[in-house]
């Protein structure tokens, strides 16, 4: 039993606790809701009556998380909130559809090879960069610098051997710093490394192009359009291609936006004990900055300098994909059809106000027509959502709708995780999740699954998803099916 008040069935809400203001409204089906646990309850609620708080939407992948859950959307129109945009500044997915037919992977040794030419480029791993691959890309320190201080500029794709058109297909090709210049994020930079909160820069520059690990990845698949005239149309606007190869990947902002996140979370932990300023909730991860002041300037900065960062992580990630399948496929071609975050803070409009919008482990679902799309190859359509789910029941592509009005145009960005990874490691069998594997004919690059990342250790995807159409948020474009999987 919990708190959440069924109003559809998709939708719920949990009345605050002194009934003022806008209750948290919860997406789920019965199955999705009996799936929250206290912890990410009370979260959700400690972060709706945080000062300045005037929204928080509780999406079906919603689980405990550093502050506020994972899985949820937090207004703001006069308070940043550092922790929950996390850790992993702009954690992302992104999406590249090649023109393969599926067929030509079928054999498991072009896969295999796909599989080593592609880990030859993009390392996983804690730590691990460009310069331990063979065949990376060199990072000078130029390039690293304008690389962070505008994300996905021409210059900086041209320097890095990444399609410069790929930058209308981002959510955000650049960020700019609390004043809306690149030049705030270049003081700030110099401001960051004369005081040496950022430690061996270059070896961080040097991650530019890699996964990381644990639930980071990349996928190749096969897109499966919806087998109806509207969605057809929308999948040809989003460049997917029925029945051929595409990839997704999965990574962040790495070990800089760790380092600057951590940084600024001891910080404002250090001011509030210093101003005798309380905790909301008594919880130090819920650490704010009241927009305007230095602490939220410098917060934004450096969130932008992560996310930065991410950005051109990703575009470098898709050009080196690509150029590992031209190498064992010779003539292939590939387009970015999305790349689009789920841990980030953005300046957007909200039921007519501006406000600051943190999607903690959620991905904006903007749908066609919205004035934010006017000028992006989306416009009319909605943007693509990419929605990861595991890779035995598949991923989507989805388009929001109207509904996603009620959710600060927001939908969840996964299945969620169901189990705790120590969890998961006790109640989950290696054997039977490799032989799962094996079954479905899912490559991977690892010896044994990891087994903290097997699909029993996320939520129930069909369920996810029931949720979010039922409510109305967004509908599938395209299925994606897994043919391997490349992990830490
Ligand atoms: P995060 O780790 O960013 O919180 O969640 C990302 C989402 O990715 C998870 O909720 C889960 O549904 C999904 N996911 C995790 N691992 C894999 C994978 O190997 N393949 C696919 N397709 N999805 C995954
Ligand atoms: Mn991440
Ligand atoms: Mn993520």
């Amino acid at each position: 039993m919990n708190s959440i008040t069924k109003t559809d069935e998709a939708i719920g809400f949990i009345p605050l606790p002194d009934s003022s203001g806008k209750p948290i409204t919860v997406i789920g089906t019965d199955a999705i809701r009996d799936s929250f646990d206290e912890t990410c309850l009370q979260q959700a609620i400690n972060s709706r009556m945080a000062p300045g708080v005037t929204d928080v939407v509780l999406n079906p992948d919603a689980h405990a998380g550093y502050g506020a859950p994972i899985g949820c959307v937090m207004v703001s129109p006069t308070h940043i909130y550092p922790g929950p945009v996390g850790v992993d500044i702009k954690c992302s997915m992104s999406l590249l559809q090649m023109d393969i037919p599926e067929d030509v992977i079928v054999d498991k040794r072009t896969r295999r090879a796909l599989i080593d030419a592609i880990v030859s480029r993009t390392p996983t791993g804690a730590g691990r960069g460009q310069r331990t691959v063979k065949n990376g890309r060199h990072i000078d320190r130029e390039t690293g610098v304008l690389a962070v201080t505008e994300g996905a500029s021409e210059r900086v794709c041209e320097a890095l051997g990444i399609p410069p058109r790929w930058a209308s297909r981002c959510e955000d090709s650049t960020h700019r710093g609390h004043d809306g210049t690149h030049d705030a994020l270049g003081a700030r930079l110099e401001l960051i490394l004369a005081e040496n909160r950022v430690r061996h820069f270059m070896d961080k520059i040097n991650q530019l192009g890699s996964y990381g690990g644990g639930n980071h990845f990349g996928e190749c698949e096969i897109t499966r359009v919806v087998d109806r005239p509207s969605m057809r149309k929308t999948a040809d606007v989003f460049g997917l291609k029925d029945g051929h190869v595409s990839f997704l990947s999965h990574c962040g902002s790495r070990g800089l936006g760790n380092v600057l996140a951590q940084a600024q979370f001891r910080d404002l932990e250090r001011k509030f004990r210093a101003w005798a300023t309380p905790f909301p909730a008594g919880d130090k991860q819920l650490v704010y900055a009241p927009l305007g002041t230095p602490e939220a300037n410098a917060y934004i900065d450096d969130m932008s300098i992560g996310a930065n960062f991410a950005t051109v992580n990703h575009m470098l990630i898709n050009a080196l994909v690509l150029e590992a399948f031209q190498e064992i496929l010779p003539g292939a071609t590939g387009e970015l059809v999305y790349f689009i975050s789920h841990n980030i803070a953005r300046e957007e409009i909200v039921d007519g106000k501006k406000a600051w919008v943190h999607r903690k482990g959620a991905t904006r679902a903007i749908p066609g027509g919205h004035f934010a799309l006017a000028g992006t190859p989306f416009a009319e359509t909605g943007h693509p959502i990419l929605l990861p789910g595991n890779p035995r029941d598949g991923s989507v592509v989805m388009v929001a709708q109207g509904g996603a009005e009620q959710t600060a145009w927001s939908v969840n960005h996964g299945a969620g995780r169901a189990m705790g990874r120590r969890h998961a490691g006790r109640t989950l069998d290696q054997k039977k999740i490799d032989a799962e594997f094996d079954a479905s004919d899912i490559l991977t690059n690892c010896r044994k699954y990891p087994i903290d990342e097997a699909p029993d250790a996320y939520k129930n995807f069909p369920e996810v998803l029931r949720s979010v159409e039922a409510a109305g948020l967004a509908q599938s474009v395209a299925k994606l099916q897994a043919r391997f999987v490349i992990k830490d």
